[in-house]
């Protein structure tokens, strides 16, 4: 069941909110000062929030501004004035909708569901995150195959990526340059270990800060690589 809370100092419109809202089987929870508002929302995971703008203690723009530096739950604001409506939106905030009252229980119930369902299809779209290997300062997105070094995006090609990838995925694990060869580059292809020395190369003057003393593929003498963990 979907959780909400309203944070309304109007007790009248607050109970035929809450009223409309729980006929309609979510779970309601009302605030009737901003302070109190501010703090439950914080507080607990709800699955919206309906706000009004004009609250005694914290208003509906602060608790707007300090739940979205903290949750991603829709916010649905409300105001008595289409002016007010006209300024929240100015201000960016973040607030995913807007009402001036008065307003019918049902339009408020219609964007309620309208909302959770678009937020649901947003959680659900972002389950399947990308793969990302943080090691110090490198960042390896093996989705995107993308790779920053402290902050900043480096390019690779395709073996090189493959190859740092490889390393950092298996970390600790000394691998010879036969076996990285095998393991990056098909059987068909032109070359030989000699390849590999040559893309680690190319990959230590990309991530390393020091080549001659590198923090992150280790030579092993006579062995082959490791990437330190
Ligand atoms: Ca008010």
């Amino acid at each position: 069941m979907s959780k909400i809370l309203i944070v309304e100092d109007e007790e009248a419109i607050a109970d035929l909110e809450k009223d409309y809202l729980e006929i309609n089987g979510f779970e309601v929870e009302v605030a009737n000062d901003g302070k109190q508002g501010l703090e439950r929302a914080l507080a607990e995971d709800f699955d919206l929030f309906i706000l009004d703008l004009m609250l005694p203690g914290v208003d509906g723009f602060e608790i707007c501004r300090q739940v979205r530096d903290e949750k991603n739950t829709p916010i649905i604001m409300v105001s008595a004035k289409k002016d007010d409506i006209d300024k929240i939106r100015g201000l960016g905030l973040g607030a995913d909708d807007y009402m001036t009252k008065p307003f019918s229980p049902s339009e408020l119930v219609a964007r309620v569901k309208a909302h959770l369902a678009r937020y649901e299809r947003l959680i659900g779209s972002t389950i399947e995150e990308n793969k990302v290997i943080e090691i110090r300062g490198l960042k390896i997105d093996t989705t995107a195959r993308r790779v920053w070094v402290n902050g900043e995006e480096k390019s690779f090609t395709t073996k090189e990526f493959d190859l740092l990838t490889f390393l950092a995925g298996h970390p600790n694990h000394v691998y010879t340059k036969d076996e990285l060869f095998s393991e990056i580059w098909d059987m068909e292809s032109i070359g030989d270990i000699a390849t590999v020395t040559v893309h680690i190369k190319k990959i230590r003057e990309k991530v390393e800060y020091d080549t001659s003393n590198p923090q992150y593929i280790e030579t092993i003498w006579g062995v082959g690589y490791r990437f330190k963990m």
